[in-house]
């Protein structure tokens, strides 16, 4: 019964739409609750509203390093990056070498994460990411033996949920090293739907020290689990239940995850898959009838059944850190060194980054470089400041590992033969080889974009959905009418604003809305606005013709989710021009970013306009708030061709764009870096030898062109260039391990 007579509106209209709320609510798992329930809303709830206060955006402070971090990054960071050999590692020894592993426990680079008290670094966010970025500048693998340890996995999840013996006994020893953990969740049936685990454990009484204990009996099959070959505990994730009732409760317990010391009997760790020719060990890991105390339950015995929200509160926040440093680090050294490379590389008598085809390659680098980078500021300055925004740190994991497959891809291109041959002067191949592994772990992408990004942020961000998720949800059916009554209101005027928001803004162009600051920023910051209104109010419309089977319309949802990641993306590399005293040499960079972003948000909220299901909703929405269609153009040609000039010459802007990679003079990125600078220096001396139509540098002396100074000095520039321009070559031996098949001589078998 109703605390008070239902109203007519209560019963005429609310009960009605209730009832079908109720059918057309998505099915929803425990796990996908969990999931939603996982992390904080930030600036994604902004941006999904339609009204976004940019005030938010901008007064956030930039997170500046400690005197701490700073002395680790240019002492034992700078150290490791000088002692790294991506060759060596990958090709010839196909594992991490010892003395890495032992600087890197030495010098606690395992503890990154784990607070001081226990033994650890406890480094900020942005120094983490600083350093795996510079790290990873120098190979994947040797990244991501610093990764591991420091993101989702056995250190992370103690720090959060641990009791405080667990937390005595395994930090310090994770933190300098003694154990190198790994954390394996994945296996054979269970990859994305990693909860659809078969992996599983049985309540049951064992014996430890010869004392009767109370504890689980384990069985697992894992695959995929980095560090796993040489790990020293394993942070296990497995179903747990409890036939005999032990416990006293319920049969089904529900994902579990503890902590196994490798050396425990039945655990099988050792073999090694090799991914992507990564040298970094990663193998399956099997268990038979393995006897764990509950006192190895992460959280102790009270968090038997928690594993899942365990995991996905880690990684709500984990996902926005590690493989954005690495994919950022793959596009800056693709930035570096393919300005360079084009710069110097003459074909037809030109530099190659005089090529219109080449410089758009390059700008698409230099772009999204900065608009990325940007980014991962901003998340970790979120993150610094104690937000865990899960929504915004899906779209860091999807779109830096996508931007840095399309950067290392052009700057494969652009460097053609050089970046193909293999061997200890190519710079690219090795993150090439390395990109699927960060596309797929973590939320394999077409995952993260097609469900995760707008299928959390729809609901997440949503003013109203969840309360009206919640009251639908409730059984009493009167205290459901009532609550849901309180709350249909408030969306509908919502819903009525947004739509009469979007419409202004689509019929004005957005040019009427207010933007923060004045200037040549400002139409950006009312175009972001225009877009949001319109994000808003297709999300209301999606989400009210489509209730739960928006789930399954992925293509939708995944264009949705589009929107909102450009929009981030563009109010980052905005943010980024404010922070830095908004450089006149770096704007191009920024306007490029931005229009890229502006033109894929504009294109996507078309694409969504165009495949509506409703196709009446569609158009009408199409009239209402996109009435002139795309009105965010591609960035011009010209500015294209400025900003691959940007990186082409040195500036800097470029030096802006690249900071934070390891460059040294005796690695090949150095030697190119130094090629480049002289050839640069001397460019007015090379164009009267072009102009001339010169090409022989005696010649051009001979006929006065030149001086026998600037002769020698191109000679010199010339040389480096071509020393730089080298690729390897091997003995058919050292590739092979074994004699030539065929014979050099006689062309036969030998
Ligand atoms: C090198 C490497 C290291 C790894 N390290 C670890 C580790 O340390 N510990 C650990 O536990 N795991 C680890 N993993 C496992 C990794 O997390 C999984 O590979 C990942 O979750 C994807 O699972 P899968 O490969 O089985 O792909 P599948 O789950 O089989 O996915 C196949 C494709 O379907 C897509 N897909 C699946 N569901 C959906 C959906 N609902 N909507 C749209 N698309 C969907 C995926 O995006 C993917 O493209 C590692 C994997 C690799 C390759």
């Amino acid at each position: 019964m109703a605390a008070y007579p239902e109203s007519f509106r209560q019963r005429n209209i609310t009960r009605p739409l209730l009832k079908w709320v109720r059918s057309v609510l998505p099915g929803m798992s425990e796990t996908e609750r969990e999931a939603l329930a996982a992390g904080s809303i930030w600036f994604d709830a902004e941006l999904m509203r339609g009204d976004p206060d940019f005030s938010r955006l901008l007064d956030m402070p930039v997170h500046r390093l400690s005197d701490e971090e700073q002395a680790f990054l240019v002492g034992p960071v700078e150290e490791l990056c000088r002692r790294i050999d991506d060759w060596q590692m990958t090709f010839t020894e196909r594992d991490i070498p010892r003395e890495i592993w032992d600087f890197v426990r030495k010098e606690g680079f395992l503890g990154l994460i784990i607070p001081k008290e226990y033994g650890g670094k406890g480094f900020s966010a942005t120094a983490n990411s600083e350093i795996v970025m510079k790290i990873a500048s120098r190979g994947p693998s040797a990244a991501v033996t610093v990764i591991v340890p420091n993101s989702l996995g056995p250190g992370e999840l103690l720090v959060l949920f641990g009791t405080d013996r667990q937390k005595n006994y395994w930090l310090p020893r994770l933190a300098d090293g003694r154990d190198i953990p790994a954390f394996a969740l994945t296996s054979l049936d269970a990859g994305s739907d990693a909860a659809a685990m078969t992996d599983y454990g049985v309540v049951a009484w064992g014996e430890i020290d010869g004392k009767k204990t109370l504890g689980m009996r384990v069985n697992w099959s894992k695959r995929y689990i980095s560090l796993g070959p040489i790990c020293t505990v394993l942070g296990l994730a497995f179903k747990l239940s409890d036939p005999d009732r032990l416990l006293g409760g319920e049969e089904d317990l529900g994902i579990t995850v503890a902590l196994i010391p490798a050396a425990t009997k039945g655990v099988e760790i050792g073999r090694r898959h090799y991914p992507g020719m990564q040298a970094f060990p990663n193998g399956p890991t099997t268990g038979t009838d393995v006897f764990v105390p509950m006192d190895w339950i992460i959280g102790g015995q009270a968090r038997i059944g928690q594993g899942w929200r365990m995991l996905v509160t880690a990684l709500a926040a984990g996902r926005g850190v590690m493989l954005p440093a690495m994919s950022v680090a793959g596009m800056k050294v693709a930035a570096f060194s393919t300005g360079a490379y084009a710069r110097i590389r003459e074909q037809f008598n030109l530099p190659v980054s005089r090529f219109e085809g080449v410089q758009e390659a390059v700008a698409r680098i230099a772009s999204d470089t900065y608009r990325l980078d940007a980014a991962r500021r901003l998340t970790l300055a979120a993150l610094d400041s104690g937000e865990k925004p899960a929504v915004i740190t899906a779209i860091m994991k999807y779109h830096a590992t996508e931007a840095m497959r399309r950067a290392t891809n052009d700057a494969m291109d652009v460097h053609s033969g050089k970046a193909v041959i293999d061997g200890p002067r190519n710079y690219l191949s090795s993150a090439y080889r390395a990109i699927p592994i960060a596309i797929t772990v973590e939320g394999a992408n077409i995952m993260t974009r097609s469900l995760m990004i707008y299928g959390q942020g729809s609901i997440r961000c949503h003013p109203f959905i969840q309360e009206e998720i919640a009251a639908a949800q409730m059984r009493d059916d009167d205290a459901a009418v009532e609550a849901f009554d309180a709350v249909l209101y408030r969306h509908a005027a919502y819903a009525f604003m947004t739509l009469v928001r979007a419409a202004w803004r689509g019929w004005t162009f957005g040019l009427l809305s207010r933007s923060p600051v004045a200037g040549r920023e400002a139409r950006h910051y009312r175009q972001i606005k225009r877009l949001s209104a319109a994000l808003a109010i297709v999300s209301e419309a999606a989400i009210i013709t489509m209730g739960g089977a928006l789930k399954r319309k992925e293509m939708i949802s995944a264009r949705l989710g589009d929107m909102l990641s450009e929009l981030y993306l563009a109010c980052a590399s905005l943010k980024r021009f404010a922070d830095t005293g908004r450089p006149a040499e770096d704007w191009p960079l920024c306007d490029h970013a931005v229009r890229v972003s502006l033109n894929a948000a504009d294109q996507a909220l078309k694409d969504v306009l165009d495949n509506f299901p409703m196709r009446l909703v569609g158009w009408y929405l199409r009239l209402k708030i996109q009435p002139f269609g795309v009105v965010c153009g591609k960035p011009r040609d010209r500015l294209t061709q400025k900003i691959s000039d940007t990186i082409c010459e040195p500036s800097g802007a470029r030096d802006r764009l690249t900071e934070g990679i390891y460059v040294a003079d005796d690695i090949e990125l150095g030697r190119l870096d130094h090629a480049f600078r002289l050839i640069a220096e001397l460019e007015p001396v090379k164009a009267v030898m072009r102009k001339a139509r010169v090409r022989s540098l005696d010649e051009a002396k001979k006929q006065g062109l030149i001086t026998g100074n600037e002769a020698a000095r191109l000679a010199e520039a010339m040389e480096l260039v071509r020393e730089v321009s080298k690729v390897d070559d091997f003995a058919p031996e050292e590739l092979t391990g074994k004699k030539p098949a065929i014979s050099k001589r006689k062309g036969k078998a030998a």
